[in-house]
């Protein structure tokens, strides 16, 4: 059996990035698990969880804040008008959803688009760092503030930071770390999305320099899904959510029923 144990003693140094298999393999266990998520009271108010997709041997990932209606129905991220403009972004840039992995810092829907409250990040970071440790991306790009603050673990807002490449050690390894604004910034706003067009262009030279040094192999944690793999004390968050765009015609009417993803979100990675 493949387990996480076994695949820390296979890396050296960062160099030797998992197998397909394994990855996808450990990827599913860590899926089965926060389908079954009850750490915070997100739980009872979602449809499903929205664990996230693409390539699972992607070298880009990126981090969003939280499903919101759209894609707590349909079981996927970035589903709606942020996530076209995402696809946009990408496309200028020469890559493909099917490039890239896209989850989010929430793996389920805050009612009526909320901020995250803190603890819920909290209860949700183990996912999250259990995606980058097996997905061994090179290049993560933080969409908004609240991805960022927790993977820097450091509160400075996204203002700020955005488009400032830095190498930063997640769990067992190092990546660069590309801070963004939310594509939900620049959908009316046109100086944001010029700023996020500017910043998105850094990513193909980021991902040709590939993988920064890494630290030596540490020893092993505790197994499970445990306090999480980041160094850092987890930021304090303060508020900055973008507001949700308007509803839109693509909004799924309420009477809709959802999509249940649930297994076939295997699939997508
Ligand atoms: N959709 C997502 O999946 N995440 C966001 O952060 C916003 C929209």
């Amino acid at each position: 059996m493949v387990t996480i144990t076994s695949v820390r003693a296979a890396i050296s140094g960062g160099t030797l990035r998992l197998g397909p298999l394994e990855r996808r393999e450990l990827l599913k266990t860590v899926f089965e698990e926060a389908r079954g998520c009850v750490a915070c009271q997100l739980a009872g108010s979602r449809t499903q969880v929205v664990f996230g997709a693409g390539n699972a041997d992607a070298d880009l990932m990126f981090v969003g804040e939280a499903p919101g209606a759209n894609e707590d129905r349909m079981g996927l991220p970035f589903v709606g008008q942020a996530g076209k403009l995402l696809d946009r972004l990408l496309e200028e840039i020469g890559l493909e959803r099917g490039d890239v992995f896209i989850c989010n810092t929430l793996k389920c829907r805050p009612p009526d688009n909320r901020d995250p409250h803190p603890h819920e990040i909290e209860a949700c970071r183990p996912y999250l760092l259990r995606q980058i440790e097996l997905i061994e991306p090179t290049v993560i790009c933080t969409l908004g503030n609240f991805a960022t603050k927790l993977l820097r673990g450091d509160p400075t807002g996204i203002s700020r930071l955005h488009g400032q490449v830095e190498v930063r050690v997640i769990g067992p390894r190092a990546v660069r770390l590309l801070p963004l604004y939310h594509p939900a910034a620049a959908l009316y706003t046109p100086s944001n999305l010029e700023m996020l067009r500017a910043d998105f262009a850094q990513i193909p030279a980021l991902l040709k320099e590939g993988p920064p040094p890494q630290p030596p192999v540490q020893p092993e944690p505790a197994p499970g899904l445990g306090p999480g793999l980041v160094s850092e004390p987890p930021p304090s968050l303060d508020p900055g959510r973008l507001p949700e765009p308007e509803p839109t015609s693509e909004s799924p009417p309420e009477s809709e029923p959802p999509l249940e993803v649930g297994a076939e979100q295997l699939g997508l990675f």
